[in-house]
């Protein structure tokens, strides 16, 4: 779940890291309300779930009402790569006397999280790591060891910052790590961490996202979920409680199990095709829950064909047949099913299908076979 800026002050500051005070807001009037109370000069900024909004010119400094105004007409209703703005947030805005970058993630192939920490900041990271990665302090942090101080701070020195900067920059960072991993995020990163001329170090942007796994312990959390911003199949999904994400080519795709479904996906490209989407509708399989995936489908008008892997385990192969055509009594479904079921009770599972079949719907034995007459189905 990706935090808009605003969210992610607001979640810092809850660990005690400086942000500068503001105020979110939905109008001009407001906007205009809320700089007259924060004081000028104030920042305008654009909060939509991409970056690079600055450069956009969805960021601008306002030094009185008429400029505050002025900004916040020309941001709310801008379009940012495809994101229209409909909030802005205005905060006291900041002198700058350096900026840096400082983010957490995890590093899943070394099994740690990574800290990464550069004199360079305010510009796009990856473009300092491609030109400079020398610039780019890194440290992989082992999660049960956590980050000591002492760690932290030739961490920071190996940055290169201005040495001004060192102490505020420790005990940022140190914060940061507590509400990156308490949080459960996958990445915490703050572009621009700042040096004010008078030798503070602060927070200038925030890009927050929460690991939507650990929804469960986290309250808090409905709130941001409500303005994620999800296609609308993915929407569909998410509120049938579906495990899906949308690609855009033209093989929809169901699988049983989060590994199996990624495998159809890969093999519906192997040979030739293009998947419109992942999803995984779990151990059991049953007419429910089969109907509610097939609905998702069949609501993307860039489907062309429906390729429906099944693995029988614990959930048997009849029952998933029995499930697949008491769904399709209750969904009109307009792009022709292929269907495979392995495992637990596969011959009695395509016998229930064999009853069914049509050119709407037939049933293979091997996934190789099915990937390919979906993929040709397609065409
Ligand atoms: P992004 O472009 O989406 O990453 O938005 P940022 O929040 O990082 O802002 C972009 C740039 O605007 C920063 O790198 C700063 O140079 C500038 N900026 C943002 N807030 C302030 C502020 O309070 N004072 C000043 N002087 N510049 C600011
Ligand atoms: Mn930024």
């Amino acid at each position: 779940m990706d935090l808009l800026e605003y969210q992610g002050k607001q979640f810092f500051a809850t660990y005690d890291i400086p942000v500068s005070e503001g105020e979110a807001v939905t109008t001009v009037e407001d906007a205009v309300a809320a700089a007259d109370r924060i004081g000028y000069p104030v920042v305008v900024k654009a909060q939509v779930h991409v970056g690079g909004r600055g450069k956009a010119g969805g960021v601008k400094l306002a030094a009185n009402t008429a400029e505050a105004r002025e900004h916040a007409e020309f941001i709310l209703g801008l379009d940012i790569k495809g994101h229209i703005v409909k909030t802005v947030w205005i905060e006291s805005a900041s002198d700058i006397a350096e900026e840096y970058y400082a983010s957490f993630t995890l590093d899943r192939a070394a099994k740690k999280h990574l800290g990464m920490l550069s004199a360079e900041g305010g510009v796009e990271i990856e473009s300092v790591a491609e030109t400079n990665p020398d610039a780019i302090a890194k440290i992989w942090i082992d999660p049960v060891d956590g980050l000591s101080e002492e760690t932290a701070r030739s961490w920071v020195e190996a940055a290169n910052l201005n040495p001004a900067a060192n102490d505020g920059a420790v005990d940022i960072l140190l914060k940061l790590y507590r509400a990156y991993t308490e949080g459960d995020c996958d990445l915490c990163e703050i572009n621009p961490l700042i040096l004010k001329p008078t030798g503070e170090v602060h927070a200038l942007d925030a890009k927050v996202t929460f690991d939507g796994n650990a929804e469960f312990r986290h309250e808090g959390w409905d709130v941001i979920d409500a303005t994620q911003i999800r296609d609308e199949r993915e929407q569909a999904a998410h509120d049938k409680g579906l495990q899906y994400v949308g690609l855009d080519g033209s093989v929809g795709v169901i699988a049983n199990g989060a590994g199996l479904a990624m495998s159809t996906v890969d093999i519906v490209n192997q040979v030739g095709g293009s998947p419109a989407n992942f999803l995984d509708i779990g151990g059991g399989a049953n007419a429910e829950v089969m109907a509610g995936a097939l609905e998702v489908i069949n609501n993307d008008p860039n489907v062309k064909s429906i390729f429906i892997n099944i693995f029988g385990g614990i959930t048997k192969g009849d029952e998933v047949a029995n499930g697949i055509v008491t769904a399709l009594g209750r969904v009109q479904i307009d792009a022709p099913i292929v269907i495979r079921i392995d495992g637990t009770n596969a011959e009695q599972g395509r016998a229930i299908l064999a009853e069914h079949a049509s050119d709407k719907l037939q049933s293979k034995s091997t996934m190789i076979e099915a990937a390919k007459t979906a993929v040709e189905l397609a065409k």
